[in-house]
């Protein structure tokens, strides 16, 4: 007899739960492998071509929705999320300041990837010491894996309009990681759809990149053309973005279930004092070498510098007019890249519009302080 045969697959899989919550999960379920009901919107999702330049989501084609062809073995994939809302959420706010770049709520602290993957691996190790027989693959936001998927099986949550998962007593602010494996352990529920008649993300997006209940087109998503696009981005696109330089939040603080949203109780999760507020021109007048060294151990990091420095030149663009702004980007013309340089010379363009349109105003208020002064008619 195996010693898989032999062992209480109940008792191992109450103590996977138990023993992932005291690595810091908040939450760990186990889904079974079979997916194939999400390989036809998944075809559909690429043959319209939504997914962009993002070849590696193509590349691995159906293997996608089978975790058995992915990893061979695999029985089951234990899903689990991770909580990154810190105590206080006033990062919002910075949406409203058009001069503050804002930075997506999940990048300002410790990169995820790191953190989670070794939380995985040290419950994977947890297993085998129970049970010598394990073989386990830990995945974390990773191109093959259908994460949202897995985690509405696993009974996670539901994947929302806006295509991330949803909990009802966390809304959406947490990571998910996955753990494949080859045991048979009993699985859970899966989460019902909640969304219900609400239509708020499909709304608020900026991009209009929610298409579709459950269809986002990454094309049209900032959080793709931020950082997964090595491209120009859209000119059309460029005025909704405002000061959105490293992804984008909207359709998660729109959402009603984020009302029941739980704060993290990681402290890499934090936001850093360095990225968190910081002003445009801060940002933007930083040489490689302080990029490098203020996202190091971040997930911005990985976008690079030139990536980087086109957001934030696009934010620039979109910022109220600021000869300091103006300078800055002159400044840094021909220091980078020709991708870097297409998107200083908009900015440029849409700032030094804003400065004509500012000379105009400031004319006219002259005008009109010397008809008050002289008790001549407003428009003489
Ligand atoms: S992240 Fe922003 S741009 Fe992307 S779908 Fe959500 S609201 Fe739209
Ligand atoms: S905003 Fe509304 S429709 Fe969108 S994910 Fe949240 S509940 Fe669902």
């Amino acid at each position: 007899m195996s010693a898989i045969n032999s062992i209480d697959l109940v008792e191992l899989t109450n103590n996977i739960k138990a023993w992932g919550v005291a690595l810091g999960f908040q939450q760990v379920g186990i889904s079974d492998i079979d997916l194939h009901q999400h390989e036809a919107h998944l075809q559909a999702w690429l043959d319209a071509g939504y997914h962009g330049d993002m070849a590696f989501m193509e590349s691995h084609g159906m293997k996608r929705a089978r975790p058995d062809e992915l990893v061979p073995g695999t029985l089951r994939v234990i899903s689990v999320r991770m909580n990154y809302l810190p105590p206080d959420a006033s990062f919002a706010k910075h949406l409203n300041s058009p001069d503050i770049g804002y930075i997506s709520r999940y990048a300002l602290g410790r990169d995820y990837h790191k953190v989670l993957r070794k939380r995985l691996k040290q419950l994977g190790e947890k297993i085998t010491n129970a049970l010598s027989d394990t073989q386990y693959r830990p995945f974390v936001d990773s191109a093959p894996v259908l994460e949202h998927a897995i985690a509405e099986k696993a009974g996670i949550g539901w994947t929302g309009k806006h295509s991330l998962t949803l909990n009802k007593d966390a809304g959406s602010w947490f990571f998910l990681g996955e753990l494949f494996i080859n045991l048979p352990l009993p699985v859970d529920t899966p989460v019902e759809e909640n969304c219900g008649t609400c239509t708020a993300c499909l709304t608020i997006c900026p991009t209009n990149a929610i298409v579709a209940p459950y269809k986002v087109d990454a094309r049209r998503c900032i959080s793709y053309l931020t950082i997964e696009s090595d491209s120009d981005i859209p000119e059309a696109l460029r005025p909704s973005m405002g000061n959105r330089i490293y992804g984008c939040d909207d359709c998660q603080l729109i959402c009603p279930w984020n009302r029941f949203s739980d704060i993290t109780t990681e402290e890499d999760f934090h936001p850093r004092q360095v990225l968190h507020g910081k002003s445009l021109n801060t940002l933007f007048s930083w040489s490689e070498e302080t990029f490098l060294a203020n996202t190091e151990g971040s997930p911005i990091r990985r976008i690079g510098y030139e990536k980087w420095q086109r957001n934030i030149a696009v934010a620039l663009g979109n910022a109220p007019f600021n000869e300091m702004s103006i300078q800055l980007l002159t400044q840094r013309r021909g220091m980078v890249s020709d991708l870097v340089d297409r998107h200083i010379d908009w900015a440029l363009a849409q700032q030094q519009a804003k400065a004509s349109s500012e000379t105009d105003a400031t004319r006219q208020q002259k005008r009109l302080i010397r008809a008050i002064e002289k008790g001549l008619p407003r428009d003489a």
